[in-house]
């Protein structure tokens, strides 16, 4: 039953965008543009999370490039901003839509799929089952997710984490080109050659830096899978889990499981015998033969599973396998990283796993989620152990209300074990882009500057928005000692090249060794320097720096770390920032070396 209430309305639009122009972008668009007095606006603007009510200024239901440049190309000349949605699925973080025309792409439903190149090109709006299908019509799979109907676009750039992740990688990391209209209403494909900073954003980034029309994936030859799903009594949750645990420590990369607690609702659509009962379930991919995939969970077999669904399957089973809903419906969830899963967490996510929550799962990390490459985008790796997300179904205010509280007891629960960071496509509230990427690889600054060259008056709503850097001014740098003696022209090139941090008390900063080229500036906060053998008696504080280029303030220690002892804000210069202006700095690099603080190049 969804929440929002029949007949809702947005706000008015005079002072924006007059009606009689909204009508008038309607008469240009070959797709639709509903306004909230027509009788399908309910409908078009409903998210498939019907938890969320969404009252945008109007809704385009575009079905080409140019539709979409028409209704960028009207929003910059009205002021207003632009929300892409394929699904909704993700809908539940996004920012009121107030004074936003909310860019629905279910139209552009076109998939082609490549065997020569073993490419496939995906329409913005495609599902994940329109490629799946057809891709093992001609021999190959995709990294899709858990569920046939999330959108291709949404889940790939939120870094895309599936049936094939410890084996295959992201699928983020998979996108081979990004076709995308700008903030500026302008056409452009994107790939490693043309414009490589902003295909680097968007594969990780968000929908923070424009619409995306099509994407292009790699498609993989399909290998031998086996893989299935075994279920056990609720009673038997922690003994189950901690033996999955202790497998998943030991299973190769080719197997990517999850271990859960299901409350299965007692709907019509929930079959026997699984309506209205609980299981702990552990569900699992084998890349490889039924004959090794059975030597692999015989472990797990051991415990004697009350069902056990485990085979050869073809790869269009692995879109059923998690049992996601098949059709839209009120959820509230959130999740986290776990760094580690010991017996007592195991325990702590056991005791919370209760009614109004629904669905509890852990996914194990690790294998190929983990391994840097060069052609990544910015969701880089996932470098956790395991990665959790809680749901409920929210019919009612009253069960949301449970329900999100629900949700935050079983993250305080995990709390000890989990990361600052948080998953992109499992946070489902506002989080603030810098816990999406870790801190070290500065990763949220380079986005935040890419946002700022090609969107700077923040036309996309994404929900999981980037802000665009600020630019800093030279002043706020040159009254460090640092940089107090540089010429005007450097100071500008390196505060221009510098982007801004926020960083929580208890945060590792930074890991200081000789290898890298990262600089930052302390502007309010402390922080302590921790050497090899434990604290030494250093604080920083306002105005000095530390970085990756050699410590200059760890007592002489060339290995350190340095943690935030309050909440710090922070000037921050990248490494591949520092590169780039490399040529424009030589006094600094030359005040680096007369410091011993040369760097050896990566
Ligand atoms: C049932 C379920 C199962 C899931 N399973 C997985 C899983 O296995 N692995 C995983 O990693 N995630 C999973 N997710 C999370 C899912 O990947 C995210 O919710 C994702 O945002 C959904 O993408 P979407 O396009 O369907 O949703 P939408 O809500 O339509 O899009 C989400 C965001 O993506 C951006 N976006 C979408 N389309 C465009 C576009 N054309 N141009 C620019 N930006 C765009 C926008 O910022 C938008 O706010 C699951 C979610 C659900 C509800």
């Amino acid at each position: 039953m969804p929440l929002m209430s029949d007949g809702a309305r947005s706000p008015d639009l005079a002072d924006r965008a007059g009606t009689g122009d909204l009508h008038a972008l309607r008469g240009q668009l070959t797709g639709g543009l509903v306004l909230p007095d027509d009788p399908e606006w309910d409908d078009a603007r409903r998210a498939w999370n019907l938890a969320v009510d969404q009252r945008p200024v109007a809704i385009a239901l575009v079905e080409s490039v140019e539709d979409v440049v028409k209704v960028v190309e009207f929003a910059g000349e009205h002021g207003l901003r632009i929300a892409p949605q394929g699904t909704g699925h993700g809908a539940s973080a996004l920012a009121v839509l107030d004074e936003t025309i909310l860019v629905k792409t279910s139209r552009l439903r076109g998939v082609e799929i490549d065997a020569g190149t073993a490419r496939a090109r995906v329409q913005a709006g495609a599902l994940w089952e329109d490629v799946v299908v057809p891709a093992a019509e001609q021999g190959f799979v995709v990294l899709h997710g858990s569920s046939p109907d999330v959108g291709v676009v949404g889940y790939t750039l939120g870094g895309g984490m599936g049936w094939l992740a410890r084996s295959r990688g992201l699928a983020a990391n998979s996108v081979t080109a990004v076709e995308l209209v700008t903030s500026e209403g302008k056409f452009v494909r994107l790939d490693s050659e043309n414009e490589p900073d902003l295909f680097w954003a968007v594969r990780g980034g968000g929908g923070s830096f424009g619409v995306v029309t099509a994407i292009e994936l790699e498609l993989y030859p399909t290998p031998e899978l086996y893989a299935g799903a075994m279920f056990w009594p609720l009673e038997r949750a922690g003994e189950v889990l901690r033996a999955w645990r202790e497998w998943t420590e030991a299973v190769p990369d080719e197997v990517t499981s999850v271990g859960r607690i299901l409350h299965f609702p007692p709907l019509p659509d929930v079959p026997e015998p699984m309506r209205g009962q609980s299981f702990v379930i552990v569900e699992a991919v084998f890349v490889g033969s039924e004959a090794d995939g059975n030597a692999l969970v015989a472990q797990l077999r051991e415990l004697e599973p009350a069902m056990d669904t485990f085979a050869a399957v073809a790869p269009t089973a692995l879109q059923h396998l998690h049992m996601d809903p098949p059709h839209p419906v009120p959820g509230i969830g959130d999740g986290l990283f776990l760094e580690r899963l010991p017996d007592e967490a195991i325990g702590a996510f056991v005791e919370n796993a209760v009614p109004p929550l629904v669905s509890l799962e852990i996914r194990q990390l690790g294998g190929a989620m983990a391994s840097s490459a060069q052609h990544h985008g910015a969701v880089g790796t996932l470098d956790a152990g395991y990665v959790m997300f809680a749901v409920g179904m929210a019919p009612n205010p009253e069960i949301a209300a449970a329900v999100h509280e629900a949700v935050d007891r079983v993250k305080a629960a995990l709390g000890p074990w989990a990361s600052a960071r948080t998953y992109f496509n499992f946070a489902e509230r506002p989080v603030g882009g810098a816990r999406l990427y870790p801190l070290k690889t500065y990763t949220f600054q380079r986005l935040r500057k890419i946002r700022a060259t090609h969107d700077p008056a923040e036309m996309f709503v994404s929900n999981h928005p980037i802000p665009p850097a600020v630019v800093i001014d030279t002043a706020r740098i040159a009254s460090a000692p640092l940089f107090a003696d540089l010429p005007a022209a450097e100071l500008e090139a390196l505060a221009g090249a510098m982007g801004e941090a926020e960083v929580d008390a208890g945060t590792e900063v930074v890991t200081v060794d000789e290898s890298g080229s990262t600089v930052y500036l302390i502007e309010a906060g402390e922080a302590e320097v921790i050497g090899a053998d434990g604290p030494l008696s250093v604080t920083l504080g306002p105005g000095d720096t530390f970085g990756e280029i050699g410590l200059l303030l760890t007592a002489g220690k060339r290995t350190a770390t340095v943690v935030a002892r309050t909440p710090m804000k922070l000037l921050a210069l990248s490494e591949p920032d520092f590169e780039r202006i490399r040529e424009q700095i030589p006094e600094f690099e030359r005040s680096l070396r007369s410091l011993g603080l040369e760097r050896s190049s990566r």
